[in-house]
């Protein structure tokens, strides 16, 4: 089973329905679906927050806190499918930027539940 965590954007959590904080990426984790090859253990989800200054140094705190590095650090599907799009990053750069500091791989998008 592999250790991972998720980003989400915090701009689509608030205001959305069925966002990311109810249950998707973390059913889709649980059971292996999705952008998830296997069951995952979820151990740190991070809330983006606009403009994202933040969301990066979060994460960092997040392993360095948790004790545990990540295997895999998902971009959930609402950040990477999110219409209209972030105005700040796209969620290539974001998971660049991601992978740069933390040396876990970046995959985009979580799961596929309508
Ligand atoms: S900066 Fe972009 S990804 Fe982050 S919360 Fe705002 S809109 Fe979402």
């Amino acid at each position: 089973m592999k250790n991972v965590m998720i980003v989400a954007c915090g701009a689509y959590m608030d205001t959305g329905y069925g966002c990311p904080g109810e249950w998707r990426c973390l059913k889709a984790a649980a059971f292996g679906e999705g952008a998830f090859d296997e069951k995952s253990a979820v151990v740190g989800f991070v809330k983006c927050e606009c403009p994202g200054r933040t969301v990066i140094s979060n994460l960092g705190m997040a392993i360095k806190l948790s004790g545990v590095k990540p295997d895999l650090i998902y971009l959930s599907s609402c950040l990477v499918g999110a219409k209209p799009g972030c105005p700040y990053i796209t969620p290539e750069e974001l998971a660049q930027l991601i992978e740069k500091k933390t040396g876990a791989r970046v995959v985009l998008g979580t799961h596929d539940y309508a």
